[in-house]
């Protein structure tokens, strides 16, 4: 094991494990909800505009929809936050990092995942080996929620076309779903997060792991361990699909329709 390897382990604290006393919430960490009345969807989900507008993304490629994220309002969270939150990373990626939403750092900064839990996630990714720019990191929602409450249900369904996009042009081998929002939003359930990390599931073919939000651990350090764990899970997962892929001949999937 690199020296490297040890101190993101050490900083996830599972190598020297010292109880710590529990930190309070960074700025920008996911909090309680916040009501705020005005943040209504322009678009209605489940109405025929949200279903042509979802088709549109799912045809663009990274630039258009690079463009229409920033350019979107078609839910309230755009007229409150700072900007537009799109993705970062290898966009080619085998891993991809799924969020909630931006918090205060990342609405300030436009990037997922920065300040005190970008950093706890970076040391989490550095323990499996990966650099920050080897991954692909987004967010269920682009537009930070005011006071950090969290997303609605139409606002996740009005922003869920361009992850879906994001998803599809990555083509990822793993996702890591960080959060019970993330999670649950994802796999399109409600089962807490403590039932959902520590097993496997899949989003159509892509197989998901559940780990709790960096943030989460900042304030919950003991519950490191499992985080640990579950990224275990993750790299296991992935040498197996690895390992499939290189024992078996490259299929030709090209139909005659003929
Ligand atoms: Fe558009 Fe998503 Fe922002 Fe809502 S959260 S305005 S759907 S980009």
């Amino acid at each position: 094991m690199s020296i490297d390897r040890n101190s993101y382990l050490h900083e996830l604290g599972i190598v020297n494990w010292v109880r710590r006393t529990t930190e309070a919430p960074q700025a920008g960490a996911r909090t309680e909800a916040a009501p705020d009345a005005q943040a209504k969807p322009r678009v209605t989900a489940g109405s025929a505009e949200a279903a042509a507008r979802a088709a549109a993304i799912s045809e663009m490629d990274w630039s258009p929809l690079t463009d229409a994220v920033r350019d979107c309002t078609a839910c309230g969270l755009r007229a409150t936050c700072t900007q537009t939150v799109f993705g970062v990373g290898d966009r080619n990626a085998d891993w991809m990092v799924i969020g909630e939403a931006p918090g205060a750092d990342e609405d300030r900064q436009g990037e997922p995942f920065v300040g005190r839990a970008g950093q706890l996630l970076n040391s989490m990714l550095g323990a499996v080996g990966l650099q920050r720019e080897q991954v692909y990191i987004a967010n269920i929602l682009k537009c930070r929620p005011p006071k950090n409450r969290d997303p609605k249900p139409d606002e996740a369904e009005c922003c869920r076309p361009f992850l879906a996009r994001q998803i599809a042009l990555v083509k990822p081998r793993l996702i890591l779903a960080v959060g019970r929002i993330a999670a649950q939003n994802l796999l399109n359930t409600d089962v807490t997060i403590g039932k959902l990390r520590g097993q496997l599931h899949h989003l159509g073919e892509i197989p998901v792991v559940v780990t709790y939000h960096p943030a989460y651990l900042l304030r919950s350090p003991k519950e490191k361990r499992k985080a640990w764990d579950d990224l275990k899970l993750a790299l296991r997962t992935l040498r197996a699909s690895q390992q499939q892929a290189d024992s078996q001949p490259r299929q030709d999937t090209t139909t005659d329709t003929a």
